[in-house]
């Protein structure tokens, strides 16, 4: 009776390290994971596009991404003083980590607009841009008329798939969507597509620092801001910084020399 009394007496003291271990494993654990979102004002996460020239994309030289909106961000963050990771996971990934909670934010040259409001609260407009058409440097296309008949390539959640989409039928062309800028444009010099549509900044970046065999059609369509948004509803304090980092380095010319090193 004695022993029994002994073994349960260690076996409840075993139970109870294990309990311990385990909880203290959790809250650990849930710590982590909030860690990075805004909650605790430490370090945000913010998402971006991985493939998209001179805004964001990968310098295979120093293997870190660079770009108009890697810098603006950079700036701003030193500017107001905040911390944040970047983690360039790809367009439609980026809205997708932003609407699921797992990033704080997204700079991805994402034009504002009106449907996006529903879902995203947006900075002030850092870049005017809008889309445009690209066609294979000997393509005959030189307009929307000339896509009768074809497949047009676009990528996923881009404004670009948006208006390829709501020309469509009118044009009569079918719309194929691709995961990012790299693959899309591959698929017009390939052939699989007659053509694509992109922002236009980035298409002519891309054409001319690629030495792409792609050309730009027409005109711009749709020229809108640019801007760095939030999940509708939060993270307003990021929004605030963001538009008062903005007026600051516009201010004393950071934001200039930014446009600059790229082109503009
Ligand atoms: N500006 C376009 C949009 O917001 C494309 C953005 C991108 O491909 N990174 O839809």
């Amino acid at each position: 009776m004695k022993n029994f009394k002994k073994i349960a007496a260690i076996l409840l003291v075993v139970l109870m390290t294990v309990a311990l271990v385990a909880c203290g494993g959790k809250t650990e654990k849930t710590e982590d994971a909030t860690d990075a979102p805004a909650a605790d004002g430490q370090k945000y996460v913010i998402a971006s596009d991985n493939a998209f020239a001179p805004f964001e994309y990968l310098d295979t030289e120093t293997n870190e991404y660079v770009g108009i909106d890697m810098d603006i961000l950079a700036a701003i963050a030193e500017d107001q003083k905040f911390e944040y990771e970047i983690q360039n996971v790809g367009f439609d990934a980026a809205l997708n980590q932003v609407q699921s909670s797992q990033a704080d934010a997204v700079i991805a040259g994402m034009t504002i607009t009106e449907e996006r409001k529903l879902t995203f609260d947006f900075s002030d407009g850092y870049f005017d841009a809008g889309q445009i058409l690209v066609v294979p440097a000997d393509s005959e296309i030189q307009s929307l008329e000339d896509l009768r008949g074809t497949t047009v390539a676009a990528k996923i959640s881009t404004q670009g798939a948006e208006y390829a989409q709501s020309v469509a039928e009118e044009y009569g062309f079918e719309v194929t969507t691709y995961e990012d800028s790299p693959t899309m444009y591959q698929a017009v010099i390939q052939g699989t597509n007659a053509a694509c549509f992109e922002d236009d900044p980035v298409a002519r970046y891309s054409i001319q620092s690629q030495g792409l065999e792609l050309k730009v059609v027409g005109d711009v369509i749709n020229a809108k801001p640019y801007g760095f948004a939030v999940k509708l509803g939060e993270n307003a304090e990021l929004i605030e910084m963001f538009n008062t980092g903005l007026a600051n380095i516009k201010a004393n010319g950071v934001y200039d020399e930014i446009l600059a090193k790229y082109g503009y």
